[in-house]
């Protein structure tokens, strides 16, 4: 398995930051997993410089962003030029208000997991949770570090799909009834939430209790709501089926929902795809 990796400058700086953070939660799970790390030149030059992953040899160094370091990470998670130089998915560790996470390649290369359905991982905690869900999938046990993160119980769930993906969403949803219902708590998007609420209450659920805690619908302000809700550590992840193939009225929301996750980035994880949604699903099988 080959993974992209990019950290911003803020997380890459020194031993505190979000990197560090990662691998040292990670080590052990990147080794077993035999990870292979396609990095873009100022993130794998960091990990040199504070010894991390020391003596792993799966790292490449991809070139600076500034001579299209995360240009060609983005071409390589739609196929490449060669099936060699193909990735499965990328890291990409973002400090918000790092301006070049708003870069088109930064925001290209979102789109194209998406458009693949590869996983993007945004933030620290979405990092050493993607390692245990592939390492659950290869028949590995979890570590201490990854497993609060499957302390689902613990935690609230935010479900929002845009209109193509809204019947993917009820799918996925009934399909892991059992397990969304372990959550907390399940917030939503106004639309969303009221066709998961009719899912629910035709399975038995309660009538006189929502499954789903809806806000407003996303275009007049539902996703700022729930963006909130992860600022304030209230909800600690974000499923969200998005469109790739439409423009999007209220793109700005949708961009200030996941920047709000990474602000959050030790807290917070974030699925953009039905793929992404399915493979951490499956890894609790
Ligand atoms: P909706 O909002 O569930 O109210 O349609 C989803 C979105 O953010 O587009």
């Amino acid at each position: 398995m080959r993974f992209g990796l990019i950290a911003s400058r803020l997380h890459r700086r020194d031993a505190n930051g979000g990197l560090a953070h990662w691998i040292e939660a990670s080590d052990a799970g990147i080794r077993s997993l035999q990870l292979e790390l396609h990095a873009v030149g100022g993130t794998y030059d960091a990990l040199m410089r504070q010894g991390l992953l020391a003596g792993y040899e799966r790292l490449v160094r991809y070139p600076d962003g500034r001579d299209g370091g995360v240009m060609r990470l983005v071409s390589h998670i739609a196929g490449g030029l060669a099936t060699a130089s193909e990735l499965d998915g990328v890291i990409y560790l973002i400090d918000p208000v790092d301006p070049s996470s708003l870069y088109p390649e930064a925001l290209a290369l979102k789109r194209q997991c998406v458009v693949h359905g590869k996983p993007f991982v945004s933030t620290v905690a979405g990092a050493i949770e993607w390692m245990a869900v592939e390492r659950a999938h290869a028949g590995l046990a979890a570590s201490e570090a990854e497993r609060r993160l499957f302390e689902i119980d613990q935690q609230t769930v935010a479900l929002i799909a845009h209109d193509a993906l809204k019947d993917r969403m009820v799918e996925f949803a009934a399909e892991h009834f059992d397990l969304l219902s372990r959550f907390r708590a399940r917030v939503g998007t106004g639309t969303t939430g009221g066709r998961l609420n009719d899912m629910a209450w035709s399975r038995g659920w309660p009538k006189d209790q929502p499954w789903v805690q809806r806000y407003l619908s996303g275009p007049l302000g539902g996703d700022a709501q729930i963006a909130e809700l992860v600022l304030e550590r209230r909800c600690q992840k974000a499923i969200f089926f998005e469109d790739p193939h439409v423009a999007r009225q209220h793109e700005a929301d949708i961009q200030l929902l996941e920047r709000a996750v990474c602000s959050a980035t030790r807290d917070t994880t974030c699925f953009n795809s039905p793929a992404m949604a399915e493979r951490w699903a499956s890894a609790f099988a």
